[in-house]
């Protein structure tokens, strides 16, 4: 008999571990209440990234005059941003659900939960049904965290899952929250056309990134006329008929259109049956994971934003896929661990962040001796044929043997340029691999040969 795999939770993690674990010939079915795909394709990755692809293509028609032509206007029409951002997720999802059907792979639209460590119930519009399972993956994701201080309406005090886009264009938009989402929104908001107002509670955006990365991102938002509110932490928000008023904790006060929560997740694990089931919970409810992604109970695993690592899409997927590997007891052979400190991640802001490994800030404070070599995209001819010569590539290697640690890469394309470093941090490779490719000319890649020099 094939080993029974249970998934509750499409999203990245689980529909990526029930594809793999079908394809290496478990009989998988996954149960999910919203759509295959996930929050990442629902709420998060996906239209975000889309509003953010709209904004940029307002920013270029405002470039347009500095590659030759006459000026451009460009009018934002949010009934046609919803049908796109819907057009996405329906292509998307279609194609997730045929892979998994090509598979075999049961869906059952519903609510999952354990009952005892062995059996998971769903709940359908078809009725409950109880389903024996060998192996069991929780990939039930997060949601954004509210405040007790805040009361999300919708309206005009939203979370992101309210922004894609909001009933109306917000005058004047208070984002709470300087992190990756946090900025984001910054960016895709500014781009439309809004007044903008991110309350930061540090004395940095991006308060756990290289500084000199934050520093370029800050001084953009500047020359947008975006507003920093620097070392305010929020403490409430009033709303009226027309607008609302973010309180901070050192008196200061902002007024805008609409107010913007963007201070992080918690994880959806409570109604799901794990401490029934024997699973032990950390203080944030997130579900404490081996290198396997096993719980405390060996055959039921935690992937995804609910495990508490790295919240990235990416990461969830790659946890799925081991986690695959692990049930169907491939571990044994050729398996490599994950190592989630070399995870590549992006920040879809203008100019674009991504990084990936060592960080130059960590290797300081480890007393790690590191090279550090760098270059501004000023000197790219593809950056300067583009009209945008902005950022920097920073490439971070071992002085002794010349292998690739980590890298930071600011400027255009930055999210797909950082695979080659992430492909050298992954696979060990040392800077005159880099330095050594036969790079197309012109492109922003030569950047990095140079950075590696
Ligand atoms: C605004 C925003 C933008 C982001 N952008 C990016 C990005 O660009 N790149 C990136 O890598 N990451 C991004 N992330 C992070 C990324 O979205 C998450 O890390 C990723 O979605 C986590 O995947 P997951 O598999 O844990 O679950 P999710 O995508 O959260 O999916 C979990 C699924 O489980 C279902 N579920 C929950 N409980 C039950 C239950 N009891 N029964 C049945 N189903 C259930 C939910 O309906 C959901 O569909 C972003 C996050 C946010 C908030």
């Amino acid at each position: 008999m094939a080993l029974r795999f249970v998934i509750i939770g499409g999203g990245p993690a689980g529909h990526t571990a029930a594809t793999h674990a079908a394809r290496l010939g478990a009989e998988v079915t996954v149960i999910e209440r919203d759509i295959v795909g996930g929050a990442a394709h629902l709420w998060d990755c996906i239209p975000s990234k889309a509003m953010i692809a709209t904004g940029g293509a307002m920013a270029l028609t405002k470039r347009a005059e500095g590659m030759g032509l006459a000026s451009m206007q460009a009018t934002l029409d949010f009934e046609a941003l919803r049908d796109r951002n819907a057009a996405i997720e329906g292509r998307l999802n279609r194609s997730i659900c045929e892979l998994l059907e090509s598979q075999s792979v049961r869906i059952i639209r519903g609510t999952g939960r354990l009952d005892g460590p062995n059996t998971v119930v769903a709940d359908s519009a078809d009725g409950t049904e109880r389903i024996e399972a060998d192996a069991i993956l929780v990939s039930t994701g997060s949601r954004p965290r509210i405040p007790e201080w805040a009361e999300v309406d919708g309206d005009r005090i939203l979370t992101t899952r309210h922004a894609y886009p909001p009933k109306e264009l917000p005058s004047h938009l208070v984002i709470v929250g300087s992190g990756v989402t946090g900025v984001e929104f910054v960016h895709m908001f500014s781009s439309f056309g809004s007044k903008v107002t991110l309350i930061v509670s540090r004395q940095q955006v991006l308060p756990a990134k290289d500084a000199e990365v934050a520093a370029a991102l800050e001084e953009n938002f500047l020359d947008r006329g975006v507003v920093l509110m620097k070392g305010a932490r929020a403490i409430g928000i009033d709303r009226d008929d027309d607008g609302v008023v973010v309180r901070c904790d050192d008196g200061r006060q902002v007024a805008g259109s609409h107010a913007l929560l963007a201070i992080g997740a918690i994880p959806n694990s409570e109604s799901v049956g794990l401490e029934a089931a024997g699973v032990e919970l950390d203080r944030g409810g997130y579900v404490p994971i081996n290198h396997h992604c096993q719980s405390n109970v060996p055959h039921i695993y935690a992937a995804g934003d609910v495990s508490g690592k790295l919240p990235l899409s990416s990461v969830a997927a790659m946890q799925g896929r081991k986690i695959a590997e692990h049930v169907m007891g491939l571990h044994t052979r050729d398996h490599r661990h994950l190592d989630y400190d070399k995870a590549a991640s992006a920040i879809f802001t203008e100019p674009e962040i991504a990084d990936v490994g060592l960080a130059e800030a960590d290797a300081f404070a480890e007393g790690r001796k590191i090279r550090v070599t760098k270059v501004p995209f000023s000197a790219s001819a593809k950056a300067l044929i583009e009209g945008d010569p902005r950022g920097f590539v920073k490439i971070l290697s071992d002085p002794n043997t010349g292998v690739v640690l980590g890298g930071s890469i600011v400027g255009r394309n930055a999210a797909e340029l950082i695979s080659v470093l992430a492909l050298a941090v992954t696979a060990g490779l040392k800077v005159t691999d880099i330095v050594e490719s036969l790079l197309v000319h012109p492109s922003l890649a030569e950047a990095l040969a140079d950075a590696a020099e």
